[in-house]
């Protein structure tokens, strides 16, 4: 049955739907935004592909409209830890004996069903849960994810077809076997598409997983696994434990059996997981695999000979969009004195006209931020800048916090490169600018890479190609994604691999093969056709001259 040498069909990236005006794809998302609404989902913990209902039930809110509750979940318990730690190892010998066109064949199914029947009910899951626009939620939830899913069997190809040399009389060979172990996977709110691949990565290259999705992420999540289990993964394959990730970690990564963390999301939460890995080595069956992709202070960098037009859009576009709320958003921008009234006084003016609303309201760029302690974090940081001899805010600057969780996209204008808020991460709609004198261009490379720990997104501006070419060596290490003429968001799986290095991560850039390659461990073979009877070298002869 597996004798051909067929592959998958080569993957395409999914093309997003507009949802302008009068199109189909419009009417059908309000049928099933007003149907999710009114419904309200149980969501289980899921465990060998059996639905436990635990009791401890949590409620998941609308972040733009907080008395709208759409669902509840249930929270895994140390118990059920347990079991899913047993589920993925009694799942694992099968799974991992599967062709590897075939398991990449079920997440290919999985891209069909989301970009087909399934894709309004996951777009409104995202746009409901996780606040956002239908259009954020359309290449988030439905293309990204189907993008990564229909790219594994390329990436498991490209690393499959890595083998060494051999001589005549002997065959070597790289086997790809899965890890010995379970993987666990934790994910961010932010992006359906990252719960997404954080668990099916390491499952299509035959490992089981135990994967505990963001709260605020939990009801297009669990879409996702209902859309697995159609798609034909079988289960306990991927377990769903959400909750509390103290519970998870408590009993996940003092595990002899723990074989590797996937994990995106903050600074302080990868420290804490990467420290309670370095305090079980010595327990675990092999050394873990550890990939962490963290957080950003992502920049744009404006030259001289930029097209001011080019630049506003694509900054608006950078810092706003999501709320800011991405790990890849524009956060600090360095604009040239000559081009304050062409960039800076333009893209004030059009900050102005961005309007807030419910995802409902297809009139809004912008909806709420993912929960009441991101608010205030958020309001921290605008209020300290209001209150800073050194900062100006020259659009938004408010909150409001009756209905949900809302802020002004905000621009703030500082004279110190090294304010608070061009060097941490907000993780909001908040765009620090720094205006530079024209004739110290070439020392603002600098001052870009030293601001801030991490080293995610970056872009720069310019028309004048030397500029280009100096700009690209410069700030060579100050991020793994390097946009040109672009806006340092938006990443597309098989086109711009993700992920940075310094404080924003391991760099195992995610829609790439590499990312893949940290889920196998190979084992090298070698036969020998024609091995030697004699142990003796010729040079031990005696010599008979
Ligand atoms: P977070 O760190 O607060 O949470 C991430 C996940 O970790 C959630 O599922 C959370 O419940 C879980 N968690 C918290 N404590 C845990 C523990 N002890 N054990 C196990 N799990 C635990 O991050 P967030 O607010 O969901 O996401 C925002 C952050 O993610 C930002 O810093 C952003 O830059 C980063 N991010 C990075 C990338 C990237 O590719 N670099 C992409 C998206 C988001």
């Amino acid at each position: 049955m597996n004798e051909t040498i067929c592959g998958l069909p080569p993957p395409t990236n999914a093309t997003p739907l507009a949802y302008a005006p009068g199109s189909r794809e419009r009417d059908s998302i309000r049928v099933e935004l007003d149907r999710a609404l009114a419904a309200s989902v149980e969501i289980p913990v899921i465990i060998g592909g059996k639905e436990v209902y635990t009791g401890r039930m949590k409620p998941v809110l609308c972040p733009h409209d907080r008395t709208k509750i759409i669902a509840h979940f249930h929270e895994a318990r140390p118990e059920d830890v347990r079991d899913a730690i047993e589920a993925a190892s009694r799942a694992k010998a099968e799974w991992e004996a599967v062709d590897w066109r075939e398991r990449a064949a079920i997440f290919r199914r999985a891209a069909s069903l989301i970009c087909g029947e399934r894709r309004f009910e996951l777009n409104a899951a995202t746009m409901l849960g996780q606040s956002k626009s239908v259009y954020q939620a359309e290449i988030d939830a439905v293309c990204e994810s189907a993008d990564f899913f229909r790219h594994y069997g390329g990436f498991m190809k490209h690393i499959f077809e890595e083998q060494p040399a051999s001589l005549p009389d002997e065959w070597n060979r790289l086997e790809y076997r899965a890890l010995e172990g379970f993987i666990y996977a934790i994910s961010p709110f932010n992006f359906t598409a990252i719960g997404a691949n954080l668990a099916a990565a390491p499952a299509v290259m035959g490992n089981t997983v135990i994967w505990k999705p963001a709260t605020a992420a939990v009801l297009s999540n669990y879409l996702l696994m209902r859309i697995y289990r159609e798609a034909g993964l079988p289960g306990g394959v991927i377990n769903f434990l959400p909750g509390q990730g103290s519970v998870t970690s408590g009993g996940l990564l003092p595990h002899r059996d723990f074989a590797g963390l996937h994990f995106t999301g903050s600074n302080q939460v990868f420290d804490s997981l990467q420290r309670d890995i370095a305090a079980g080595l010595g327990n675990y069956r092999s050394y873990p695999r550890v990939v962490g992709e963290t957080g950003g202070k992502d920049f744009a960098l404006v030259h001289p000979s930029a097209d001011p037009e080019v630049v506003v859009a694509q900054a608006i576009r950078g810092a706003f969009e999501y709320q800011g709320q991405k790990c890849s958003a524009l956060s600090r921008i360095y604009i040239p004195a000559s081009m304050k009234a062409s960039v800076l006084d333009r893209l004030v003016e059009e900050t102005r006209t961005i309007r807030t609303g419910d995802v409902r309201d297809f009139g809004a760029f912008m909806n709420a931020v993912i929960d009441g302690a991101a608010y205030e974090s958020i309001m921290g940081y605008i209020e300290r800048a209001k209150a800073s001899a050194s900062c100006r805010i020259l659009a938004g600057g408010k909150g409001d916090s009756s209905v949900g969780w809302f802020i002004e996209p905000t621009i703030i204008l500082t004279e110190d490169p090294r304010a608070e808020s061009m060097s941490s991460e907000i993780f909001g709609p908040v765009l620090t600018v720094h205006v530079y004198d024209d004739s110290r261009a070439e020392e603002i490379f600098d001052l870009i890479d030293s601001t801030s720990p991490y080293a995610l997104t970056g872009a720069f501006f310019a028309r004048d190609r030397k500029a280009i070419e100096l700009a690209q060596a410069r700030l060579r290490n100050a991020a793994g994604n390097f946009y040109i003429n672009d806006k340092p968001t938006g990443a597309i799986v098989g086109r711009q691999p993700f992920g940075g290095a310094r404080r924003s991560g391991s760099n195992d850039k995610s829609g790439a093969s590499l990312n893949l390659l940290r889920w196998t461990s190979p084992r090298a073979v070698k036969e020998n056709f024609a091995p030697l009877r004699e142990w003796r070298y010729p040079y031990m002869r005696p010599e008979t001259d």
